[in-house]
């Protein structure tokens, strides 16, 4: 537990004023338990001697000065003051631009401590920026021969009043702090306590000390992380009342049925990722497992195999997509595998006429629907089941946590499963789906040729445009992705209105294209995907719109300007809409000449990488978790001292001890932690979250 005093507003600080508390409220930071939070962003070592000479290298100085003589520049009231300074190794000096009142401290003959940021100006070495300590013989300097923190800062804010408030708190409220981890699991790491990692996180006394400290604030993170996340696993597994109806164990005639037409045999992952969710199936706990794997891994094939079993015994099963065009995929795929089977379908999406709606709602009640495929318009409170037993989302980031809950509603305890082609990086499977059993597909199906990935700067579009025009010769076909719409006028960006017009006027005139984006009414896109499929159309213009869905094996071109505007999980998805047939694609990846080193480290990885869970790593590396789809709906994943990226080992460890602790202490009742308590009423165990809506 920690003091109620912390809790106390920073405006309660002894010299915080308005402009202060606004300032520090920007950073988030409300409480002084937060600021003892702010952790500085780097260090400042001041134990090592730099002498004035090291200025000449632009390294800043660190050394002990005498002060020689001083003088002015400039005349009357807007006269600066102009310290000359020596040490062993040269002179220099020090430009007091506003403080001129240093004239009275840096007096002529004195020694002081001085670090600073010198350049050679005027032939000398000077500096204005710059922090001096009187030096006395024998007595420890207050803040030279010390690591210094450098703090993130906002409005008025400087390092100095940073760092007077949280040395204000860790001599004083923060001393009584208790900690929170349990003594023996402290000592047995070696971790700090909270107290002295606070003061090593701020103040450090060495950089292992600050090492130390880091990691003991980020155990503690984690492992409340990890509390809150098993005790959800641990929850849906123990307390969920068991399933009512018998385990699923069919004939698995259908299923055997289904592998039998298939002009393809399973690749390994699909078979073990089938085996995965059968174990769960004939469990007596409700299934919730995420099936990820690329785009054209073969996950919504998978997905259909598994719900043979259910169907077979009489159970109905649902498919959501996010959109109407995936969802007439998915159907049409159903209907080609699985309606020789004997299975009923339906499609349901808001397009879909009243009448035969209701005709589709009536069925479907009575029984005679095993499985429907569809949009958001399954969540519609009409429709309503005989018996669901299993409910398949697809692009399951693109659904709401309530909106799944709503579908389960619908039927008594069915079984989930939820499938994503945006991977999910190994830490942040441990922490956002820590309650979720996580099944992998990393295999492709044979014969798949690996998409050749080009980046071409601004200047050769043309021979882009070359190089597709080859293809099309061939019969092949494109995308062209823009960022934008149309021309706002606000920027120099490209978009899909005005490059279409381009492309087929000027590039291409006489090859047929079709212009999609998401303004274009529904079922005009639908009708543009269907000529483009048929190959009435040979290329199509869009906006990221194409980045889900879709698939026209018959595509061998994804062509993506600006390529730097997008993050690297979209890019990855787009240039997963080609090499879905057997010819040989491409991804050109057209990126304007000033480019971020963010922006070029994206573009080599994709160039580097084709395989979506490497580039998930990667884009947690360059990103961090919070911008991670899929993860930003789970607000605890704020961590302040843990990351993601170096903390896996630390993060596995975490999630052992939480569910040792957990077994002994189900309901947590010996965990004290303030915040910890916040958390875990915002963040209910899953089977609350079931009840909720
Ligand atoms: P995903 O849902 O992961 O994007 P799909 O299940 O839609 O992938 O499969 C993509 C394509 O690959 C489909 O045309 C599907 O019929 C085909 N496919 C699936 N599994 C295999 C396999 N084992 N071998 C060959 N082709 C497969
Ligand atoms: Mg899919």
């Amino acid at each position: 537990m920690y003091l109620r005093e912390l809790r106390q507003p920073v405006s309660e600080l002894k010299g915080v004023g308005k402009s202060i508390f606004a300032s520090y409220t920007a950073l988030g930071i409300k409480s002084w338990y937060d600021l003892l939070l702010h952790l500085p962003r780097a260090y400042e070592d001041r134990r090592i001697r730099n002498p004035l000479r090291a200025g000449y290298n632009g390294i800043p100085v660190n050394t002990v000065i005498d002060i020689i003589s001083h003088a002015y520049i400039g005349r009357g009231r807007n006269r600066t003051l102009k310290v000359v300074i020596a040490d062993e190794s040269g002179t220099a000096a020090l430009v007091c631009f506003g403080r001129n009142f240093l004239q009275d401290m840096l007096q002529i003959g004195r020694k002081f401590y001085l670090y600073g940021n010198f350049s050679v100006k005027y032939g000398e070495l000077q500096s204005s920026s710059f922090e001096v300590e009187p030096f006395v013989p024998e007595q420890k300097p207050k803040s030279f021969g010390t690591i210094l923190p450098i703090y993130p800062l906002a409005g008025r804010l400087t390092q100095n009043i940073l760092k007077r408030d949280i040395a204000g708190l860790l001599n004083t409220s923060a001393k009584h702090i208790q900690d929170e981890l349990p003594e023996p699991l402290r000592q047995s790491l070696s971790l700090m306590t909270k107290y002295e990692a606070l003061r090593n996180i701020h103040f450090p006394t060495s950089l292992e000390n600050q090492k130390l400290a880091r990691k003991t604030l980020a155990y503690e993170e984690l492992l409340f992380l990890q509390l809150i996340v098993r005790r959800r696993a641990l929850r849906r597994q123990a307390s969920i009342p068991q399933k009512s109806r018998a385990s699923h164990s069919g004939t698995e005639h259908l299923t055997k049925k289904l592998i039998d037409i298939l002009p393809f045999t399973l690749t390994t992952d699909q078979v073990k990722v089938l085996g995965e969710i059968k174990s769960d199936l004939m469990s007596n706990r409700p299934m919730a497992r995420l099936v990820q794997g690329d785009v054209g891994s073969g996950k919504t094939l998978t997905a259909f195999i598994s719900s043979l079993g259910v169907i077979e015994q009489g159970g109905q099963a649902a498919f959501m997509a996010p959109t109407e065009l995936l969802a007439r995929q998915h159907a049409e795929n159903a209907t080609l595998f699985l309606e020789p089977l004997g299975i009923r379908l339906a499609y349901l999406t808001g397009s879909v006429p009243q009448s035969r709606r209701k005709n589709i709602l009536k069925a479907l009640v009575e029984g005679d629907i095993d499985l429907i495929i569809g949009t958001h318009a399954l969540f519609s409170r009409d429709v309503i089941f005989k018996n669901l037993r299993y409910v398949i989302v697809d692009e399951q980031h693109r659904f709401g946590v309530l909106q799944r809950i709503a579908m389960l509603n619908k039927g008594d305890m069915p079984d989930l499963l939820l499938m994503t082609a945006t991977p999910i990086p190994r830490t942040l499977a441990l922490t956002v789906f820590g309650d979720l059993d996580v099944s992998s597909i990393r295999i492709m199906p044979p014969g798949r040729l690996p998409v050749k990935t080009y980046l071409a700067s601004e200047k050769s579009r043309e021979r882009v445009y070359s190089a597709v025009r080859v293809e099309f010769e061939r019969k092949h076909q494109a995308y062209f992705v823009y960022p934008r719409i149309n021309d706002t006028g606000k920027s120099d960006l490209r978009d899909a209105e005005t490059m279409y017009e381009y492309l087929t006027k000027t590039v291409y005139p006489g090859i047929p294209a079709g212009l999609i984006h998401s303004r274009i009414p529904e079922d005009e896109k639908l009708g543009i995907m269907d000529r483009f499929r048929k190959g009435e159309l040979t290329y199509l213009v869009a906006t990221s719109v194409v980045e889900v869905g879709v698939d026209v094996a018959n595509a061998a071109c994804m062509i993506i300007e600006h390529a730097e505007r997008f993050g690297l999980s979209a890019l990855h998805q787009m240039r997963g809409r080609v090499g879905r047939g057997t010819v040989q694609s491409y991804a050109f990846l057209v990126y304007s000449e000033e480019l971020s080193p963010e922006g070029r480290e994206r573009l080599m990885v994709m160039k580097e990488s084709n395989d979506g869970f490497v580039i998930a790593e990667k884009d947690l590396s360059i990103r961090g978790p919070g911008e991670i789809a899929g993860t930003r709906q789970s607000g605890f994943l704020r961590l302040i001292a843990a990351d993601l990226v170096l903390d896996h080992e630390l993060l596995t460890q975490a999630r052992d001890t939480a569910d040792a602790i957990l077994s002994e202490d189900p309901g947590l009742l010996s965990v004290q932690n303030m915040t910890f308590r916040e958390v875990l009423t915002r963040c209910p165990p899953f089977d609350e979250e079931l009840t909720e809506s």
